[in-house]
């Protein structure tokens, strides 16, 4: 049964989409079966993974809306993986959804037969509590919390944790905080260093280890509508983000073996 992952932050700009996208190219590297489901609206995650928004048919807005099944609005990503796409039509999803019953657990019932062809299934979420990150973290086993540190970012971080809790009870009891990733890091940065001494005095091990560095190919590789694997394997962000979904891939070997010891 395959894992959902929820890539979630209420703050905009901190490196979801692109951990989004690259952890399931990476994930899918190893290899893995990935399914990259993108649940913003502005539709970044598809682009990046060299789908035009403008021209898709079914996306994860008919999909929400009961109008088909999921896999009949699955793409192929020349990245590797699969990929539910979306695009500013998901925001008339989540207005008619409103008044709906049922309406936070669209995502989960829509990805629930999918489970079983897929290792992994990224949720990429919009930078807001809103309807579609409700569903994410409605549908997903554990959240990935992308951060960067900058001061302040620790605070926005308790409130975030904070509202997983709170949401865990209502929605989704067996929500776990799968990690903490440390986004656009620059080791020169003094600030950038003491912040994240605080998170991992704070976090301790759901703090991942690998650090994606602040990259300049990272941020050109959307614009090429590829992967950093696929734009540049070899640059520091493409190293990050492999060596991130190995880890990822060897703490769910460990708990496996916890569970059948
Ligand atoms: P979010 O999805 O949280 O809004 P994005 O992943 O879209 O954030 O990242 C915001 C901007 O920062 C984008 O332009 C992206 O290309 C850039 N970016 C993200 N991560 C990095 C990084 N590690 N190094 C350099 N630029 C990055
Ligand atoms: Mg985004």
């Amino acid at each position: 049964m395959g894992r959902i992952i929820a890539i979630a932050n209420q703050k905009g700009g901190v490196g979801k989409t692109t951990t989004a996208v690259n952890l399931a190219a990476a994930l899918a590297a190893v290899p893995r079966r990935v399914l990259l489901v993108d649940m913003d609206p502005q539709g970044n995650a598809t682009m990046a993974s060299g789908v035009d928004k403008r021209e898709i048919g079914r996306s994860s807005c008919e999909v929400l809306l009961r109008e088909c099944p999921a896999e009949a609005a699955i793409m192929k990503s020349p990245e590797g993986y699969d990929l539910l796409p979306a695009n500013i039509d998901l925001t008339a999803a989540e207005i008619r959804l409103m008044d709906e019953a049922g309406r936070e657990q669209r995502l989960k019932e829509a990805l629930a037969p999918l489970r079983e062809h897929y290792d992994y299934l990224i949720v990429d979420c919009p930078p807001s509590l809103s309807l579609l990150t409700l569903n994410a973290l409605a549908a997903a086993d554990g959240v990935i919390v992308p951060m960067q540190c900058e001061y302040f970012a620790l605070e926005g971080l308790s409130a975030l944790v904070d509202t997983i809790e709170a949401l865990k009870a209502r929605l989704n009891p067996a929500l776990e905080i799968e990690g903490i990733v440390r986004t656009m890091f620059d080791v020169r940065n003094n600030l950038a260093n003491a912040v994240s001494g605080e998170l991992t005095r704070h976090f301790g091990d759901k703090v991942f280890r690998s650090i994606i560095p602040r990259n300049v190919r990272l941020a050109e590789a959307p614009s090429h509508g590829q992967s950093i694997l696929g734009y540049d394997r070899a640059s520091r962000g493409g190293i990050a983000y492999l060596g991130l979904a190995g880890e990822i891939v060897r703490r769910e070997k460990k708990k496996v073996l916890e569970e059948t010891a």
